[in-house]
């Protein structure tokens, strides 16, 4: 009974905890990069998601393995298509501020049907424009969970 009520007062506690003590660096590349050099950073830095950065180094889309999949099925030269074509786009790039909870991570990752989401700061001033922080994913909190389970 102890353990058990031990590990759900730590789950609140855990769900509760912010988005900027848990956030892992962001994997970036420019609008400019190719599908197949982006195909290579997703092997080369292990990750399932790329950002891409505009030429300010402004947040300007988000690039997942089914956006690669999805351009390799089409008949093209991947070292020729920008991953501008194939990203998802700003606006519609779903992000979270590092005030914000694990919890509210985890909803939006849920109710988005998606793996990752973008750590941001607003550009002041400027509408859409978000500087990169970093990347909370599915396993980043999982791993967090497990961790304050197993008491590291
Ligand atoms: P994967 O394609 O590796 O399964 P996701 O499930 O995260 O990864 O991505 C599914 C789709 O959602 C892709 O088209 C991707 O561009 C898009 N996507 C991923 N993360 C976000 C995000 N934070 N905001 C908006 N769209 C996203």
């Amino acid at each position: 009974y102890n353990e058990e009520f031990r590990m759900m007062a730590q789950s609140e506690q855990f769900i509760k905890q912010k988005v900027k003590d848990f956030k892992a660096h962001p994997i970036v590349v420019e609008t400019s990069t190719s599908a197949y050099d982006a195909i290579v950073q997703l092997f080369l830095e292990d990750v399932g998601t790329l950002y891409a950065v505009d030429s300010e180094g402004h947040l300007a889309g988000v690039v997942s393995r089914k956006d690669l999949l999805r351009a390799a099925l089409g008949n093209r030269d991947l070292q020729e298509v920008p991953v501008s074509v194939i990203m998802t786009r700003m606006p519609n790039i779903t992000t979270i501020y590092p005030e914000e909870t694990l919890l509210e991570a985890a909803k939006k990752m849920i109710n988005y049907h998606i793996d990752s989401l973008p750590v941001v700061k607003e550009v002041k001033g400027e509408k859409n424009k978000y500087l990169l922080l970093g990347r909370i994913t599915k396993t980043t909190i999982t791993r967090g969970y497990l961790e304050l389970i197993e008491g590291k």
